[in-house]
């Protein structure tokens, strides 16, 4: 993409058209499966160029396009013809969403503070601190009904009273974006394309709960969002956005970036803090929660990157307008990374409810060249497989439980018919076993037992024996591990087998 543009931005030096034709970089433009994409907008007057611009180049999407491509996309402005291939945004993938906490990506400069002004950025940050109290920022986002987005699900105002009251010299604030579920990239995205959406998410609940610092917990293998962030607090820091007495108000708000090395538990509340202080990044017992006893032994807040996200809007819109969208219980939108076996693989942001179906098969195209969606796996390693079968169900947390997977972090990886059930439990259960941090017995000493029986299972080589001894295995990791990733590592295999035990049953029977 970065290819693209530089030779977009030659193609409009060379036509002369640098005082009518403004090419900018933008963040994640959602349809991944067909990118690079170049959106071409607005119009060039009439008087400023030889011929008339021609209509069917206003708001054109191309796809796909190639640094070769830009000179071609450049003269339709004035007239000329292009042959690449072009992209329709009214298909069913776009029209079906709804972008809230992505309404700036493909739209904003990432790298141009002035670009998110623009948009009405910071906005809310302002209104916040001239005319609420933190108490009222609390009410607000805790009628909007907002869930936390890293996956618990846990009421985001509900948090936030808690850090509030807690009683501490210090007080923290943690954006948590150590994404690492397989085929998961929302929050990537987010960073990537509106950086300082995700500040003024920060800098509001800091105010709200009586923070001063704030931290975003990053892993090194996003160094695009690394290099964003840093753009985008160096920008806010100079206009006097973060820093002291920020809007010549009382209030001090100061961010870092903690780079993680990749370790997958560094996502856990408690293991992301002990890596912030510098420790080895392993999970602790819990209580005492981060909100009474967090970075350093002070209330902490920690929130992840979707749900900083959603904030501005919430504070600019209201509660009640929040409140309007989705389900009874789970509020607002949600953005999902679809991958795997589907033709429009890429981010997409729907109300909460949606249906599965609606989402793979109309928005997402279902499987490529004719082939049959068996499953979706939602939840990344916690979560788990859900048949297609039961794709009439509303996406919502509660609705994915009863299914026996869960709204995790927003993956969700398609699967077709010739996908094997068992291979998809082995895979997660080797991720979980390679990123088991080792320090309790049950996950450390049990998803490699797992894996060791799944493999078995693959093979054709076991027994009814030990497939009963899977289960019973599975059983005791869930309930005897310290953390969460210890907890929800036999979540795909309960769910395969739940839904494909015919599966199962077929290998066992093979190797007897
Ligand atoms: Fe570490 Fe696994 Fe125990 Fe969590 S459950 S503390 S990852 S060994």
């Amino acid at each position: 993409s970065e290819a693209v543009k530089k030779s977009l931005d030659a193609a409009v030096s060379a036509a002369g058209l640098e005082a009518q034709v403004q090419v900018t970089g933008v963040g994640c433009m959602r349809l991944c499966c067909q990118g690079p994409l170049v959106e071409v907008k607005g119009e060039i007057k009439q008087s400023s160029v030889d011929k008339p611009v021609a209509e069917e180049t206003l708001g054109t999407l191309y796809e796909k396009v190639a640094p070769a491509d830009a000179p071609s996309i450049i003269g339709t402005l004035t007239g000329g013809e292009t042959t690449v291939q072009k992209g329709d945004l009214a298909q069913p993938f776009f029209t079906y969403q709804m972008p809230i906490v992505l309404e700036n990506s493909g739209k904003v400069d990432p790298e141009r503070i002035q670009s998110y002004i623009a948009a009405k950025g910071y906005q809310a940050l302002y209104h916040v601190l001239r005319e609420k109290t933190p108490a009222d920022v609390i009410d607000t986002i805790t009628r909007s009904g907002l869930r936390g987005r890293g996956g618990a699900g846990y009421p985001t105002g509900v948090k936030w009273a808690t850090v509030a009251k807690a009683k501490g010299d210090r007080k923290f604030v943690i954006c948590n974006a150590d994404e690492g579920d397989p085929g998961a990239f929302m929050d990537r995205s987010i960073l990537e394309s509106d950086p300082h959406r995700v500040l003024e998410g920060m800098a509001i609940a800091a105010y709200a709960v009586g923070a001063e610092q704030g931290y975003i917990y990053v892993r090194a293998e996003y160094p695009t969002a690394i290099n964003r962030l840093q753009i985008a607090i160096r920008q806010a820091q100079r206009l006097g956005i973060l820093g002291t007495q920020i809007f010549d108000s009382r209030f001090d708000f100061k961010v870092d970036i903690r780079i993680g090395a990749g370790a997958y538990v560094c996502g856990e509340e408690t293991a992301l803090m002990a890596s912030i202080e510098g420790k080895r990044g392993m999970p602790e017992p819990r209580p005492p929660y981060p909100a009474e006893s967090g970075l350093w032994g002070y209330p902490t807040l920690i929130n992840n990157v979707e749900t900083y996200a959603n904030i501005s809007p919430i504070i600019r819109k209201g509660a009640e307008w929040f409140a309007s969208i989705g389900t009874e219980k789970s509020k607002g939108t949600k953005v999902f990374a679809l991958a795997g076996q589907i033709t429009n693989t890429g981010l997409i942001e729907v109300p909460m409810g949606t249906p599965l179906e609606l989402i793979v098969e109309t928005m997402g195209g279902g499987v490529p060249n004719g082939g049959i969606v068996k499953a979706v796996q939602t939840g990344g390693p916690s979560g788990g497989c859900i048949p297609a079968s039961a794709f009439n169900s509303p996406v919502d947390y509660e609705s994915l439980a009863q299914l026996g997977s869960m709204m995790g972090s927003g993956g969700m990886i398609v699967m077709d018919k010739t996908t094997n059930m068992v291979d998809v439990a082995r895979f997660f259960m080797e991720f979980c076993m390679d990123e088991s941090c080792g320090k309790c017995i049950p996950c450390r000493v049990g998803t490699v037992q797992l894996h060791h029986l799944l493999t078995k299972i693959s093979e054709g080589k076991a027994s009814m024996t030990d497939l009963a001894l899977l289960e019973e295995l599975c059983e005791t990791v869930k309930f005897t591990s310290l953390c969460g990733l210890g907890q929800s590592a036999p979540n795909p295999v309960f769910s395969t087998l739940r839904y494909f035990k015919e599966e199962y049953l077929a290998l066992i029977k093979q190797g007897a």
